[in-house]
C-alpha cells in the first residue's frame, strides 16, 4: 500500500549501517514511524528534509505484514525550528509531549494536527510570552477532544458549576465560593490571573494580551492545572518534561 501524508518530524534514530527510523506526527495516520533507507549516506537527498520539527509531505509504502512504513520520497513544507530560540524549541517539544499523552481518535486527528500546525507556525512569529501561548494552545487542543475539559470539580464543595480560582498546598482546587470561606485561607493561593484568562475567558485573550504575563507563578500554576485536568478527566497525572528547561 502507498500512503501520502503531511507529517511533522519528531525523532530520528540511527538504524543499521546507513539508515534511520524516523518518528513523526502525521495528518492522516497520527503518530507513525518509518524507515528512511540510506539516510546517513553522503548525498542522500532526504538528509536536509528529515530534521526535527520540519513538516514534510511524505510518500510511504507499507507491506501487508510490515510493522513500519518505508519512505519513498519527501519534500519540505515548513521548517518550524529554523531560527528558533531555545524557549521556542522547548514549547514545540512540550507540544509534542502533550500530544503523546492524549488519545486522539481517527475523527479528531485532522483537527488536532491542523491546530498543532497553527501553533507551530504562530510560534515562529512571536518574541515573548511563549509559555502563555503554549498554555493557551494546550487548553484549546484539549478542548478539541473534550469541550468540557476545563470543568473541574471544586475539591471543597464538589460542585462543577463554579470557576476554580485557587489551589491549596495539596493541589486541591477551590471554587470562587469556597475560596472565600476556607478557614485556613493562608494555605490557598489564588490562581494566576493570566491563567484564569486562558481558562475561562478564551474570547477575551487577544484583547487582554498586553496585560498578560508569564512569571514563575504562571508557570507553576499552569503545570499544576494541566496535571489536575489530566487527573480529573483521564485518571492519570501529566508532567511535560520539556517545560523544566524553560527557565
Ligand atoms: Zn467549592
Amino acid at each position: 500500500m502507498n500512503y501520502t501524508t503531511k507529517a511533522i518530524i519528531i525523532q530520528k534514530t540511527d538504524w543499521k549501517e546507513s539508515s534511520a527510523i524516523v518518528q513523526c506526527f502525521s495528518l492522516d495516520l497520527g503518530f507513525i514511524s518509518f524507515i528512511a533507507h540510506g539516510l546517513k549516506q553522503a548525498n542522500n537527498p532526504n538528509q536536509d528534509a528529515i530534521q526535527l520539527y520540519n513538516e514534510l509531505e511524505l510518500k510511504l509504502t507499507k507491506g501487508a505484514n510490515a510493522e513500519l512504513y518505508v519512505l519513498q520520497n519527501c519534500f519540505v513544507v515548513n521548517r518550524y525550528s529554523q531560527n528558533s530560540s531555545f524557549k521556542q524549541l522547548v514549547c514545540l517539544s512540550a507540544a509534542i509531549e502533550l500530544l503523546r499523552n492524549i488519545y486522539i481518535s481517527d475523527e479528531e486527528i485532522n483537527n488536532v494536527y491542523n491546530y498543532t500546525k497553527r501553533f507551530f507556525l504562530f510560534s515562529k512569529t512571536i518574541e515573548s510570552l511563549y509559555l502563555v501561548y503554549f498554555a493557551r494552545f494546550s487548553i484549546n487542543l484539549l478542548r478539541i477532544i473534550n469541550p468540557h475539559i476545563t470543568s473541574i470539580p471544586c475539591d471543597y464543595c464538589q460542585s462543577e458549576k463554579n470557576q476554580i480560582v485557587a489551589f491549596d498546598e495539596n493541589d486541591r482546587a477551590a471554587c470562587n465560593l469556597c475560596s472565600k470561606d476556607i478557614i485556613h485561607a493562608d494555605t490557598i493561593e489564588m490562581l494566576d490571573s493570566t491563567l484564569s484568562f486562558i481558562l475561562y475567558y478564551p474570547n477575551s485573550f487577544w484583547s487582554m494580551i498586553e496585560n498578560l504575563q508569564e512569571n514563575e507563578l504562571f508557570i507553576n500554576h499552569f503545570k499544576r492545572l494541566l496535571n489536575k485536568l489530566f487527573v480529573v478527566h483521564y485518571n492519570k497525572p501529566i508532567k511535560l518534561k520539556a517545560l523544566d528547561l524553560y527557565y
